[in-house]
């Protein structure tokens, strides 16, 4: 008889373990509290379904915040070797100009899910919709609820992908931590990443430039540095180039309860060339000659004419040092529901290098509801993948108990 393998949720990391694991050495059936699988993956599939990034292995890992634990997983199962297996799958991708990783042009994210779904069927996974884990004893029982109805299912093994708490919408509610205290696991509260951070814009420079983009720009929190682009918003700030920045920004706030960021609005300038290229006797004034000689937007413009009294915003020395290293204070994260990822979840330290449980025998876990970080680019997507990849061949190569 073939040992029995639950795998517990139907996101992005259950997706490659069901493709992946050996139904001839394990009877698996997969339980999913939606009544589809992959919703999140649809809505991250909303702006482009960034796969992964095509940047070096060396450079790849470094993304991760901490990386040890994934460093085995992506070794084995790459951002390449994640490329080429969608190829073979017959999802081609192209790079995109970020060096993103995206499904050829024309197949929609639906169709990434249904080549997962075919795979999952033509491996014979039992698929149950519906079923949401509400506890389980740490001995092979776990209940599930199942319109309205509680239903004990037995299992030798266990791989919870259970995923984060960020966009509860999709079915990630994040609220299982209590099932794994009460077995004396490490679990750490969810916070969002990836997200929205609340910055106090003067009044009238937000309201007339709300929703105005800072393209090509260096953001800094502490050591950590991010060239990019971000939005200003009511709330504050948004966008890839604070995103990566959140582990950071999420240290200061822990400490000091405020988060100083700081922005190079010219990158590729010294302070000495802005102040050389600022010209204003060949415009009508200073804001013109911003304008037309450091191509700065009028929003930019105006953010420091808001910071700088007159006098210091005619002060060409005072000006240029400003435009290399412009000040915001970050008085706290956005809301978690509107976050792309959290941190959080299942503490590092509960797990051995295989994912396993250490307190619990064949009891795993992966994908983000493990305490990591990783910024947007493909790399949250990458590391579900890796790990699911991973603890399938390492599962497969055990196939006993
Ligand atoms: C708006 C948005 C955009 C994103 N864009 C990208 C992107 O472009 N690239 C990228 O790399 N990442 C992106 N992400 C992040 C990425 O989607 C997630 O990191 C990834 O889906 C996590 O996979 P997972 O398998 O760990 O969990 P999920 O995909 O969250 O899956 C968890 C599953 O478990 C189910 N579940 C939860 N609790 C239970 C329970 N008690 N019983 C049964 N089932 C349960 C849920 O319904 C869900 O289906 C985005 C996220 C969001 C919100």
């Amino acid at each position: 008889m073939r040992p029995k393998l639950i795998i517990v949720g139907g996101g992005a990391s259950a997706l490659m373990l069901a493709s992946e694991i050996d139904t001839k050495k394990y009877e698996v059936s997969l339980f999913e509290s939606n009544k589809t699988l992959g919703r999140k993956f649809l809505v991250a599939g909303d702006g482009g379904l960034n796969l992964t990034h095509s940047e070096i292995a060396s450079e790849f890992i470094k993304r991760y915040t901490p990386s040890d634990f994934l460093k085995e997983a992506f070794q084995f199962f790459s951002n390449h070797d994640l490329i080429n297996w969608f190829h073979h799958n017959g999802i081609e991708t192209f790079v995109g100009s970020s060096k993103r990783v995206f499904p050829k042009k024309g197949i929609k994210p639906i169709e990434v899910l249904k080549m997962f779904s075919k795979k999952i069927e033509n491996n014979k996974v039992n698929v149950f919709f519906e079923h949401e884990l509400i506890d389980f004893n740490g001995q092979g029982e776990f209940i599930f609820k199942n319109q309205e109805q509680e239903k004990v299912v037995k299992s030798d093994i266990v791989v919870f992908c259970l995923g984060g708490g960020a966009w509860p919408i999709t079915g990630s509610k994040g609220n299982y931590l209590h099932m794994f205290q009460k077995h004396n696991i490490q679990t750490e509260f969810f916070q969002a990443s990836n997200c929205a951070y609340h910055v106090n814009w003067p009044s009238q420079f937000i309201q007339k430039h709300h929703g105005a983009m800072l393209k090509n720009c260096q953001l800094r929190c502490g050591e950590a540095m991010h060239l990019g682009e971000v939005v200003l918003t009511h709330f504050g700030i948004e966008g890839s180039g604070i995103y990566p920045l959140s582990p950071a920004i999420r240290k200061q706030l822990k400490e000091f309860s405020l988060a100083q960021v700081f922005i190079d609005l010219k990158p590729q300038l010294s302070a000495d060339e802005i102040k050389k290229r600022i010209n204003v006797k060949a415009s009508k004034n200073l804001s013109a000659s911003l304008n037309k000689q450091l191509k700065l937007t009028p929003a930019q413009i105006a953010m420091m004419k808001a910071h700088l009294t007159k006098d210091d915003f005619l002060n060409i020395d005072k000006l240029s040092l400003l435009i290399k290293n412009f000040p915001i204070q970050i008085i706290s994260a956005g809301p978690i529901d509107e976050a792309i990822s959290t941190v959080g979840g299942i503490s590092l330290n509960a797990i051995d290098e295989s994912y396993a449980l250490k307190n619990l025998k064949n009891h795993y876990v992966i994908g983000e509801m493990l305490d990591y970080d990783a910024p947007t680019g493909g790399y949250l997507l990458q590391s579900c993948f890796s790990m699911a990849k991973f603890l399938a061949q390492t599962l497969n190569l055990k196939a006993h108990i």
